[in-house]
Order: structure tokens, then C-alpha cells, then sequence
């Protein structure tokens, strides 16, 4: 069966082995298709929403603030102002006469009632229609309170979520540069485009310790102001996530001259290589770091492969389907399925770009389905048409499956289990291995059950449902 899929999109759909590759994508979504994707100012509350002693206060309407309260896990070690949401709660009135006196006063409260180290004010889409100077506002409050106070352009109808990535990157940097370095190791880092949504920045942390690293700033899992202040005394800008904090990365590079690298802390093959590569860039300063990794890394498979391996023989020959915000976290998990034995039918993402979308036509299987800003009915029907035993996703894809009684690894909002590092391969595993194989499933009307039952039904009401299809 070949689904179909509306003709403005046919583009953005990719069968492998059917033709040769090429796929358009980071463009705006089809107007009532009902992207999966977020809007602008949900991609920049996502990426400075971890930073845990700032303030984060949404101009515009209760709904926007609402949609992106507590939006994700983005775990702690200390303070948790970041888990509160506060709107300016725009009316009717503000938007006739404007929201500037509000929102100074809602700032001067705010930060007089919870003393942060910064605050960063979110632009909604009515923000940007009334044209409410947010710059002038923002420089008024901090002169007074004496913090840095950034608007963040995010404007959510100006663009799609990467826009709101970039708009993150701009308001962060305005940060960066403004700290004591002087203290800073030859050998450090910081750590680009994790969120800790479960605790594995802290993973993370720990093995660039064991091979001698200092890591400077979280950006911005477990994000602390004073850190993303001192960043760019750090020799290297370790990225993971392809979309989100690259646009940083390059302000950094050409403002301070830091240098960055790419990574993935996702399965084993990626979260190894992840750190050999940032071990070849300090092995001029420390030509023992490389010896130290390796020892890491072994010493870590060793435990892990065991364990493993028993969820491999479960798992071996199950299809699996895979959809995302950022693309290179697919790459990673293609991966990690092949090491379970499983095969990805299915993979797409919300902001993936030309040079992504390539390379996952490179590592996947003839006949897979590679898809850019997908939405639910194209989901489904993929889902279907590829019989799989698992999707992959966030939030807004868990439904999906489990209204097709499929199973489902949430590998972003909602998980509680950290899915990086060695330990996270095997938490992966475990979860993967739980909802595939659960019980539940001869409870629920899978798609095979429902085939049978309706092949029953057929068989008992055959003439009637001929007449009905031929006159269809
Ligand atoms: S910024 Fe605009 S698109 Fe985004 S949640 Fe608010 S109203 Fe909706």
C-alpha cells in the first residue's frame, strides 16, 4: 500500500530505493496540514527554558505560556525558578493601548519577588503584531535592577521552530562575554544543545571529568547564568542536537574563536566516537587524554554489552519508526535500533535540513520512508503501511501510537529515564523491550487484530460490502 499524502507536501516524503534522493525541507509548513512542529516562540522556550536561575517571563497571551509551561523535564541540581511560568497575560486592552506598562510592571515585580540572576522576556505572536518595544523595556528594567534583563525575539508566526532556535542563540549570546575567565582550565568545554531532561547532562559531565575535562557552561541543561556568562573562556563548544544551538556555536566561533565539534551522546557506536573526538582536539595539551577515554569507554562496555544482549534476542526482526525535532538525533538512533537487532522503517523530523536528510538516506535500509515536518494523518498512515512495532517520538506522537496500539519510547518531553550515555543505551533498551513486548497489546485493537476482524466481518457481510465498493 502507498499512502497518500497531500500533493504540496509530496516533496518533503522520501522513499528510499524508489528514486534518487532529494528532498525539500526547512520551509514553512502547508497551511492546514497540522504540522507536528512547534512555533517559533515554542523553539526558543525550549532551548533557554533549562537555564535554572534565570526568570522566563512570555509577553502575550495566557495560551502561549500555558502550551509551554514546564514543557519539558530540563531536571535541576539546584535552583528551579525555570519550572514556574509566568505570561503578562495580554487582554483586549493591552492589545487596543499596548502591553509596555504591563510588562514593565510585571518584570519589576517579579524580580523583586524571586531575585534572579537574569530574565529573559519571550515576544508572542500578538507581541509582534502590536509592535511592543520589548529592547526598550528590557534596557529600562535591567538599568534599574541592575540584572541583564533580554528580550528574545520570537514572534511565533515569523518563521518555523528553528527560527526559534536562532531567535535563543541571539538572546544568550548577548550573555556570553560578560564573565570573569580567568580561572578557566586549557582543558575545557562547554556543553552545547543538551537539555537534562533526565539527568544526562550529569552523565555526560562525569565522563568528560574522568578524561581530565573542565566543562565551563551547560547550554542549557541544569543552565546557570553565571556559567553561560564565563562560556567563552572554554577551548571547545561540544554540540549535540543539530539545530538548536549551532546558530550559538557560530556567534562563538566568530566572535571568540572557539572552535566546535558535532556529537551525539545517544548509543553506543556515536556516544564513543563522541568522545574520541573531543579527546583528538585536547590531545596537543594532553597527550594522555586519548589513553583515558579509551579506558573510559571499555570499561563502560564491558558492563553494558551483557546486558544487552538479552534484549537483543527479544527484539531482532522488530520494525521500528522513528520522529523527532532535530535530525541528528535520528542518526543516532537508527543506529542504536540496528544494535538491538530492529530495522527503522520509518524516520523524519521536524527541522532537519538538506545535509540531515542525506545523511540518514546514507544509513538507512532500501524502501525506508524519510519524512520532513511530517503531521498526524501522514504519520499514522505511514505507521500502518510499514506494520511497525514501535515509534519513536515526543509529546505529540505518543497518541499516535497508542491509538494504533502501537508501542511507544518518548525520547524527548515527557521521559523520566536518561537515554544517553552507556547506562542510557541499556535504559533505551529496556524501554524499547518493554513497550514492544508488553502484554497489553493482545488487550488492544492492534492493526492485526483489526485486520482479522475485519476480514471476519467481511466474510460474513461479503455482498454488502461489494456493492458498497464498487459504487465507490
Ligand atoms: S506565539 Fe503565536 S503561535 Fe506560538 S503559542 Fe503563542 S499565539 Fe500560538
Amino acid at each position: 500500500m502507498t499512502t497518500s499524502i497531500f500533493s504540496e507536501r509530496k516533496d518533503q516524503v522520501h522513499r528510499k530505493g524508489e528514486q534518487p534522493f532529494q528532498m525539500a525541507c526547512d520551509r514553512e509548513s502547508l497551511a492546514g496540514a497540522v504540522s507536528q512542529r512547534a512555533c517559533v516562540f515554542c523553539g526558543s522556550r525550549v532551548v533557554l527554558y533549562p537555564i535554572a536561575d534565570a526568570l522566563h517571563l512570555v509577553h502575550g497571551p495566557i495560551g502561549c505560556a500555558s502550551y509551554t509551561w514546564d514543557i519539558r523535564g530540563a531536571l535541576s541540581s539546584g535552583p528551579a525558578l525555570h519550572r514556574l511560568s509566568f505570561s503578562t497575560d495580554l487582554q483586549e486592552k493591552d492589545v487596543i493601548f499596548g502591553g509596555e506598562a504591563k510588562l514593565y510592571q510585571a518584570l519589576v515585580e517579579l524580580i523583586d519577588r524571586y531575585e534572579p540572576k537574569a530574565a529573559f522576556v519571550y515576544s508572542t505572536c500578538i507581541v509582534g503584531i502590536i509592535g511592543d518595544d520589548l529592547e526598550a523595556v528590557c534596557k529600562r528594567v535591567a538599568e534599574e535592577k541592575g540584572i541583564p534583563v533580554i528580550p528574545v525575539q520570537s514572534e511565533g508566526f515569523k518563521g518555523n521552530k528553528r527560527a526559534g532556535y536562532n531567535a535563543a542563540c541571539r538572546a544568550m549570546f548577548r550573555l556570553i562575554g560578560t564573565g570573569d575567565i580567568s580561572n578557566i582550565s586549557p582543558l575545557s568545554l562547554n556543553i552545547l544543545g543538551d537539555f537534562n531532561l533526565a539527568g544526562e547532562i550529569w552523565i555526560i559531565r562525569n565522563y568528560f571529568e574522568r578524561m581530565g575535562l573542565e566543562t565551563v557552561a551547560n547550554i542549557t541543561g541544569d543552565g546557570r547564568v553565571d556559567d553561560i556568562r564565563r562560556a567563552h573562556g572554554a577551548a571547545l563548544n561540544v554540540v549535540q542536537c543539530s539545530g538548536s544551538t549551532m546558530d550559538l556555536a557560530k556567534m562563538m566561533k566568530e566572535e571568540y574563536g572557539i572552535p566546535f565539534i558535532r556529537v551525539s551522546y545517544f548509543g553506543v557506536e556515536d556516544m564513543a566516537e563522541s568522545l574520541y573526538s573531543v579527546a583528538r582536539v585536547f590531545e596537543d595539551k594532553d597527550p594522555e587524554i586519548m589513553n583515558r577515554t579509551r579506558a573510559l569507554v571499555k570499561e563502560e562496555l564491558q558492563e553494558l554489552y551483557p546486558q544487552l544482549a538479552k534484549y537483543r534476542e527479544s527484539l531482532t526482526g522488530k520494525k521500528a519508526a522513528i520522529y523527532v525535532g532535530g535530525a541528528f538525533k535520528a542518526f543516532s538512533l537508527v543506529k542504536a535500533f540496528r544494535l538491538l537487532g530492529m530495522q527503522v522503517v520509518l524516520v523524519g523530523s521536524q527541522t532537519g535540513t538538506e545535509e540531515d536528510y542525506r545523511e540518514l538516506y546514507e544509513i538507512t535500509d532500501e524502501g525506508t520512508i524519510i519524512v520532513d515536518d511530517s503531521n498526524p494523518l501522514e504519520l499514522s498512515a505511514f505507521l500502518q503501511e510499514k506494520d511497525v512495532d514501535i515509534f519513536v517520538g515526543g509529546v505529540k506522537e505518543r497518541p499516535i501510537a497508542y491509538k494504533l496500539g502501537v508501542g511507544f519510547c518518548d525520547h524527548n518531553h515527557e521521559r523520566k529515564e536518561a537515554l544517553e550515555g552507556f547506562i542510557g543505551m541499556l535504559n533505551f533498551a529496556r524501554e524499547v523491550y518493554s513497550t514492544v513486548m508488553s502484554p497489553v497489546w493482545r488487550f488492544v485493537p492492534r492493526r492485526e487484530l483489526k485486520k482479522s476482524r475485519r476480514a471476519a466481518t467481511e466474510s460474513k457481510f461479503e455482498p454488502g460490502i461489494a456493492a458498497c465498493s464498487s459504487q465507490a
